[in-house]
């Protein structure tokens, strides 16, 4: 398979991207706040790491009854996702640390908790913050016909029923990620529209380390002590609750009412400037919320993340009114939902949105 990656021009206007830009410097710099190598970061690495390991070892070795295997097993999804959402999406947009070896050793916890950090970058890091929203470029927005996001897709009946079955499809996207995704990846390299070149030398060792460990640590360990369907039930809980959790916080802020979703009317050109479409693209919620900010890794606050990929999420909170006001100058609509269930309540009117059939006559 020849890697061939789809690719799309924005317009050349970059005076909003500027602007914003070197106000957030200005302001970064006027706070003495640092950009990456956070203290609150590395605190909160070390607590999830803590309970991540807490809760397996408990889990796993502790856990005598049933209820007890199901709330640690549930415990267990959460921490996979704070690993994800807090640690890991940071250091693959390089935004944990000044030192690309620390940035590349924190990513590696993807492959410890089932994905690939190599897919994950051509999939997140590379395809959905380039083309956000963009039918056919952007594949986080691509359900393979079992959900309709956009309204550039075609309809299909079944969709009709969407904003109450997506959440099942949501639920079982972790564990057809640990079992399946990755391995059909290796072998073709098909994200969606895009084929990406199979990993190589150190990227394949990651890989193949990776898996070895994941089937190790969620199945090889487990089995030894436990009999299968035990194992089995316990996996399955874990992995539903990772894909719901990581599926519906990254729909959020793109699949919602107010959300953008441009085509590129002539074929591979986008009419707005690259930083006007990232902001046009995204809705953030929850912002007055330490809380969702902190369990989120700020992914409450996405257009910051979107404007700011290298910029650790610690940092949004600050910025976000530098953004906005930015945003209302140069006239870029700049939306937000102001709580994480206003957010859901959007994204659930939506998918309905998008799986009605159209009104005739
Ligand atoms: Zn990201």
């Amino acid at each position: 398979m020849e890697p061939s990656i789809r690719r799309l021009k924005f317009s050349s206007d970059n005076t909003f991207h500027a602007a914003v830009r070197r106000r957030v410097a200005t302001h970064l710099r006027e706070t003495g706040r640092r950009e990456r190598d956070c203290f609150e970061m590395y605190l909160k690495t070390a607590l999830i790491f803590a309970s991540f390991v807490a809760t397996y070892v408990l889990l796993v070795f502790v856990a005598s009854a049933w209820w007890q295997a199901a709330a640690l097993g549930a415990t267990l999804g959460l921490c996979v996702v704070a690993i994800g959402f807090n640690v890991m999406h940071d250091a693959s947009h390089g935004a944990y640390s000044e030192r690309p070896a620390l940035n590349r050793l924190m990513v590696l916890s993807l492959d410890l908790v089932g994905g690939s950090s190599y897919f994950w970058h051509w999939k997140h890091v590379v395809f959905h913050h380039t083309f956000v929203n963009v039918a056919g470029y952007d594949t986080d927005i691509n359900l393979a016909g079992l959900g309709r996001l956009t309204p550039h897709h075609p309809r299909a009946s079944i969709h009709r029923w969407q904003h109450w079955y997506v959440w099942v499809l949501y639920a079982v996207m972790a564990l057809k990620w640990h079992l399946y995704d990755d391995f059909r990846l290796v072998l073709t390299g098909r994200i969606g529209p895009h084929t990406v070149a199979p990993p190589r030398g150190r990227d394949l060792a990651i890989f193949v380390g990776g898996k070895v460990t994941f089937w190790t640590i969620a199945f090889v360990v487990p089995l030894l002590l436990h009999p299968f369907w035990v194992v089995a039930s316990v996996y399955v809980l874990t992995a539903a609750v990772t894909g719901i959790v990581l599926g519906t916080v990254f729909q959020l802020a793109h699949c919602v009412e107010h959300a953008d979703f441009p085509l590129d009317h002539s074929p591979g050109h986008i009419d707005n400037a690259w930083a006007i479409h990232q902001v046009e693209t995204t809705v953030d919620f929850a912002r007055a919320s330490s809380l969702a900010t902190h369990l989120l890794g700020g992914l409450n606050y996405q257009i910051e993340h979107h404007l700011f990929p290298r910029l650790c999420h610690v940092n949004y909170r600050a910025i976000a009114p530098i953004v906005e006001l930015t945003c209302a100058e140069f006239g870029v609509r700049y939306k937000h939902n102001p709580t994480v269930l206003a957010a859901l309540r959007s994204h659930y009117r939506w998918l309905r949105h998008m799986g009605a059939a159209p009104a005739t006559g």
